[in-house]
């Protein structure tokens, strides 16, 4: 029996990509007048679903437990920053994509990602969406561009990554 289940597709989380021990929250920098008190570890057990082969850590806390006093920003690493130029520009011009829209870091990353892709890989500028949450992005085949925006908010989850709310379900966002 499994305790956990896809995120994506509901299947039964039953077969380990990698267990790492058991780690506290990241990024939850402790203060000093808390110095000795007792920290939550958690299982940083990743599993890999056998239906749809995402990848993924089950949600052990909501995402205001770890992102409101969240005081990390990749962008200020010089060594994350060099490595993730590195990547992008290998991978850009590994794919030679079509469009190049940035899904991952902060505003500046993002933006970097596509300098990278202007100048190292010939990427049309028209070619690159950068958006932000809750940008609504049409792609085809001719197309892709940011069409609309709905309002985002952080979604709670409980354990198994399953949203408290369903985020769709205000009429004022649902589409
Ligand atoms: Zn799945």
């Amino acid at each position: 029996m499994s305790l956990h289940s896809c995120r994506l597709c509901g299947a039964a989380l039953t077969r380990t990509f990698v267990d790492l021990g058991m780690s506290p929250l990241c990024e939850s920098y402790i203060a000093a007048d808390r110095l000795d008190a007792p920290e939550t570890f958690y299982p940083l057990h990743v599993r890999i679903c056998d239906s749809c082969l995402l990848v993924q850590l089950p949600a052990y806390v909501g995402g205001e437990e770890i992102f409101s006093d969240y005081a990390y920003f990749s962008s200020y690493s010089d060594s994350w920053v060099e490595h993730a130029r590195r990547y992008a520009e290998e991978m850009i011009g590994l794919l030679r994509p079509t469009y190049v829209v940035p899904v991952h870091g902060e505003p500046q990353m993002q933006e970097a990602q596509a300098r990278i892709a202007v100048a190292r890989c010939g990427i049309d500028r028209g070619r690159i969406v950068i958006a932000r949450n809750g940008d609504v992005i049409a792609l085809s085949r001719d197309r892709c561009e940011i069409d609309d925006h709905v309002p985002v908010e952080v979604i709670e989850a409980d354990g198994d990554g399953i949203p408290l709310e369903d985020p769709l379900s205000d009429p004022q966002s649902a589409r």
